[in-house]
């Protein structure tokens, strides 16, 4: 197992490349830390599959290099690194049965026939394949030869770090919530470093001790899913992470107090002096309806959502959500907003600013 290091890291799928536009990773200096399970996060087209290759070495980077713990792997053959990658689509062997293919990368490392033979069979459990190891790959259903492909990635135990590309894209729903759990407790037990490619926020959540949030081809955050949602370093990270996502509102600070159309709104740090665009980010969650206190704010819509209700709401122009309670009244008397201070984010060139203690 490995920590693995990106050092100023970017790549360009042009010969020639100009402008950070050419760029589908433009800059990338990050550690992920050795066995820690992570989610990379983000939007389709937003380079996750290109930084997850490049890792791997099926794709060399046009600029900068990678460390498995000390060692410069930057050039060094997929085969060296050592790493078990999953794709998006199964990659099978049609012509082997499901336990040659299982047992294809063991054997391929000259692992013993018993220590084959009680792994297949145990990786088998896991994908719920069992029953079907001596049939032909050929003929099997797509969702199938994917958890062949998933068991091929799983089963060997001394690797640097497992990688996985969307694997469960193919798999029906209830599957997946399973083979998301038999994820879990593999890193549980073996305690890989393990980066799991997703675009689904619940699935990233759900599966990691740290989201890496991808934008644009740029980290935008590491973080626990609860700094994400508290925190976001970005407004995307607002905008992608919760359901719904971070209001983000056009403002002007000054010290501890924003102004939203002229209207004042307290904030729990000071800043100083910002430039660019500047606007404040509150989540859903930290927002509540009012009859008496906090700033105007004309409801357009409450959706009954379960657990809670969903107010669209219009706030000086401006759409907004906020999050009531399942059993609250939301009369006519509901005319103000009111936002929890210490929940009040403020962005610059959409990057949180951090502020000091007011
Ligand atoms: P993701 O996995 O997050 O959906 P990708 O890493 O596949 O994103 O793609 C990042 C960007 O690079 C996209 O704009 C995509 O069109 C481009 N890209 C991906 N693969 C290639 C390739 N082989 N040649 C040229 N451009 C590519
Ligand atoms: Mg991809």
């Amino acid at each position: 197992m490995a920590r693995i290091t990106l050092d100023n890291l970017a790549h360009s799928y042009l010969p020639d490349p100009r402008g950070e536009d050419d760029y589908a990773l433009k800059q990338l200096d990050h550690v992920w830390q050795d066995g820690e399970a992570y989610a990379l996060l983000g939007a389709s087209g937003c380079g996750k599959s290109t930084l997850l290759n490049i890792i791997s070495g099926l794709l060399q980077p046009s600029r900068g290099r990678i460390l498995f713990d000390d060692f410069d792997v930057t050039h060094a053959a997929t085969a060296e690194r050592n790493i078990a990658q999953v794709f998006q689509f199964p990659v099978v062997y049609d012509t082997m049965t499901v336990r040659q293919n299982l047992a294809f990368p063991l054997k391929n490392r000259g692992a013993s026939a018993s220590y084959i033979a009680q792994r297949v069979q145990t990786i088998a459990a896991m994908i719920g394949m069992e029953s079907v190891l001596d049939r032909k790959a050929r003929g099997l259903t797509a969702d199938a030869k994917q958890k062949i492909s998933l068991g091929r990635g799983m089963v060997r135990e001394d690797v640097n770090a497992l990688l996985f590309d969307e694997p469960l894209t193919v798999i029906d729903p209830h599957m997946k919530w399973e083979l998301r759990t038999q994820l879990k407790s593999l890193h549980r037990d073996f305690g890989h470093t393990m980066i799991y490619v997703t675009h689904d926020q619940t699935e990233a959540l759900t599966f990691a001790d740290k989201v890496v949030v991808m934008h644009d081809g740029r980290v935008v955050q590491i973080g626990t899913p609860e700094d994400l949602f508290e925190r976001p370093a970005h407004t995307f990270v607002g905008y992608f992470i919760g359901s719904p996502g971070m209001n983000v509102i056009p403002a002007k600070i000054e010290g501890a107090r924003a102004y939203v159309n002229g209207a004042e709104i307290a904030l729990e740090r000071g800043y100083t002096a910002l430039s660019g665009k500047v606007e404040i980010g509150v989540r859903p969650e930290f927002a509540r309806l009012s009859a008496t206190e906090g700033l105007p704010v004309r409801i357009r819509r409450v959706e009954d959502v379960g657990r809670h209700k969903i107010v669209r709401a219009e706030f000086f122009g401006h759409d907004i959500n906020i999050v009531a309670a399942e059993d609250e009244n939301i009369g006519s008397d509901k005319t103000r907003v009111a936002f929890d201070p210490a929940r009040v984010n403020v962005y610059a060139n959409d990057w949180l600013v951090e502020g000091s203690a007011a």
